[in-house]
């Protein structure tokens, strides 16, 4: 059964994207926990960090170059968090490895 990040990328749902290019997208997230919170999704799934692959390394440096991308073109010129959320007590929701990028507020450390 595809997660709701490959009906995202199939564009069979909708979603505001912020970059895409043949590796990744990036989405701004629908339940924002930040002034700007967005996703960014390798089209490949791999569905958590624990999971990833030797030859997933690439992939997974694309995401956090993107990520870094996606934080300067939303202006958060005086900071922001990248967050990876892993399994049950990871927090994580979506079983498709996806880097969170937030900012616009203050973080707090550590985080909850
Ligand atoms: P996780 O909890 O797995 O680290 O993150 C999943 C994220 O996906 C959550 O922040 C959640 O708000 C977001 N999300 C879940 N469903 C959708 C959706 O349909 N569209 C968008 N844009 N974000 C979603």
């Amino acid at each position: 059964m595809s997660t709701i990040f490959e009906k995202i990328i199939k564009r069979e749902i909708p979603a505001e994207i912020l970059h895409e290019d043949e590796i990744c997208i990036a989405i701004r997230d629908v339940n924002p926990q930040a002034p700007v919170h967005a996703l960014v999704i390798p089209k490949k799934v791999i569905s958590r960090i624990a999971n990833a692959r030797e030859d997933d390394s690439e992939t997974i440096g694309h995401l956090l170059l993107i990520a870094g991308k996606v934080a300067r073109s939303e202006k958060l010129d005086d900071g922001f968090r990248i967050v990876i959320n892993n399994g049950t007590d990871g927090g994580e929701t979506v079983p498709h490895l996806h880097v969170h990028v937030l900012g616009g507020r203050q973080m707090k450390w550590p985080p909850g």
